[in-house]
Order: C-alpha cells, then sequence, then structure tokens
C-alpha cells in the first residue's frame, strides 16, 4: 500500500517582476490518501484547488512556504517532476501541452519507460497501447498524432487516462477531468478512472467543481476545499449537500 501525506501545505505564486507581492494562495493543506482510496477535493472557483495540484506536481510557477508532502515516507518537494512520476505519482500537468513532431505512441512509450525504470519491449508496446485505446474507444490514428496538437478537449481528458491506463501510477491527481465533456465521453472516461481503481495501486485525488463527475466515480470521501484549505471532509454523502446548498455556507466560514 502507498501513501500520500500532505501536511500544513502553504503555497503562493513565485514572485515575478510584475507580480512582486507574492499571493498566498494554499493555508494550510492537510489530506492524507491511500493507494485504493478515491478523494473528491470540491470547491468553489479560485479557492486554490488547481494550484494544489501544480504544487503536488511541482510546477515552477509556485513556491512553497510550509509544510510537508511524502509519498510513503519519502519527500516529494525536495523531487524533480520527473522524480515525482517515477515515485509513483501521476500529475496530469506536468506533461506539456503540446510537443509537435512527437507521436503520442512515442510520448508514452518515453513516460512508460521513465516509470517503470525500462523501455517496454516494441512488440509488447503496440499491445499495450491498441488495447488501452480500444477500451477508450480512442481512434487508432490517435497513436500517430503528435501529443495535444488540435486536440479536442475531450481527446485530451481520453489521453490523460490512456497515460494513467499504461502508467499505472500508486497516486493519481486528475484536475477537472469532467470538463469539456460529453456525457458520452465522461462514462468512457470514467469507466477508465474506474479500471485504475479497480488495479493494484489506484489511489486518486479527483478535483472538481462539480458533482456530475461523481455518479460515475465514487469517492470514499469528499472534501470541501474553501480559500486555500480543507474546511470540512464526509462521505459522498456530503457531495449530495453540496449539490443541495452549494459552498457558500463553507466559504463564509472559511473567511471568518
Ligand atoms: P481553483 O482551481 O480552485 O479555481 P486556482 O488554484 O486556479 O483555483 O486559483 C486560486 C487563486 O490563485 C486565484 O485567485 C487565482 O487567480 C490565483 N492564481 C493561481 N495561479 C496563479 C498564477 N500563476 N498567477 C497569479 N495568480 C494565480
Ligand atoms: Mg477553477
Ligand atoms: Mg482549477
Amino acid at each position: 500500500m502507498s501513501t500520500l501525506e500532505i501536511r500544513g501545505l502553504t503555497a503562493r505564486v513565485a514572485a515575478t517582476d510584475e507580480n512582486e507581492e507574492a499571493k498566498e494562495i494554499l493555508k494550510g493543506v492537510d489530506l492524507t490518501i491511500n493507494s485504493g482510496e478515491t478523494h473528491a477535493v470540491m470547491g468553489p472557483n479560485g479557492s486554490g484547488k488547481s494550484t494544489l495540484s501544480y504544487v503536488i506536481a511541482g510546477h515552477p510557477k509556485y513556491e512553497v512556504t510550509g509544510g510537508t508532502i511524502t509519498l510513503d515516507g519519502e519527500d516529494v518537494l525536495s523531487m524533480s517532476v520527473d522524480e515525482r512520476a517515477r515515485a509513483g505519482l501521476f500529475l496530469a500537468m506536468q506533461y506539456p501541452v503540446e510537443v509537435p513532431g512527437v507521436s503520442m505512441s512515442n510520448f508514452l512509450r518515453t513516460a512508460a519507460t521513465a516509470v517503470r525504470g525500462e523501455a517496454p519491449k516494441l512488440r509488447h508496446w503496440v499491445k499495450e497501447v491498441k488495447s488501452a485505446m480500444n477500451d477508450l474507444k480512442i481512434d487508432p490514428n490517435f497513436a500517430e498524432r503528435s501529443v495535444n496538437e488540435g486536440f479536442s478537449g475531450g481527446e485530451k481528458k481520453r489521453h490523460e487516462i490512456l497515460q494513467l491506463d499504461l502508467l499505472k501510477p500508486k497516486i493519481a491527481v486528475l484536475d477537472e477531468t469532467d470538463s469539456g465533456l460529453d456525457v458520452d465521453a465522461l462514462r468512457v472516461v470514467s469507466d477508465g478512472v474506474n479500471r485504475y481503481k479497480e488495479g493494484e495501486n489506484g489511489g486518486i485525488l479527483l478535483i472538481t467543481h462539480y458533482t456530475r463527475i461523481l455518479r460515475y466515480i465514487k469517492p470514499d470521501t469528499v472534501h470541501v476545499f474553501a480559500d486555500g484549505r480543507i474546511v470540512t471532509s464526509g462521505g459522498p454523502e456530503l457531495a449530495d449537500e453540496l449539490e443541495e446548498h452549494g459552498y457558500e455556507r463553507y466559504t463564509d466560514e472559511a473567511k471568518a
């Protein structure tokens, strides 16, 4: 079993010339995720949810000012982005938005090589990718297209889940995986996430603004995120309560 542990995490946007006053965004995040568990983090726009995923990913735009992140006791914050992937963290954001000239198939093989520590045998690899793409109802021509170039929102999300399938990380951070998906695509993507969940690792941090995706991916725990931290946690019923009453109660509490 693997455990991602976040304790007292504070972070801000790294200061730039235009932006000398670095802004504190994360204000003390505590969260523990074990493999096999699905944690939904829900909260209003601008509360810092994406910042949390960027900080876990090691995005250079954000500066950690306090607290810790460990994966099975190893200090994640001192790891490079690549080391984080090799340690078993999956962070969709770490991958470049568009990589012209690099086919999906090559890109995925390079990623799998980094994570597995050796290059998958080419013939096995082609089969593996084909079968995963078939499960996700991805057009076979997709494998030859350049990474993310001209991908629709739905194709980008399927690509994320394809990586999940092939790389089998210990813990996956999925930020707004539901955004821009129609109902059919949402079902295919959710099935992919659920397959990953049933696998041997399968710890999920599912960040979302809407409860819609939680009808397809059942969380074990729901956390409400407001003003840079988790303000309350509960079972799946908490998502229903949020759908009914919104975040207002929690944003008022967070400010108080
Ligand atoms: P969420 O994902 O919950 O909508 P974000 O993490 O994207 O929230 O943003 C939280 C707050 O931090 C917002 O006020 C946003 O404008 C600010 N912020 C996030 N990233 C940056 C950045 N790179 N530069 C300046 N402000 C940022
Ligand atoms: Mg947002
Ligand atoms: Mg966001």
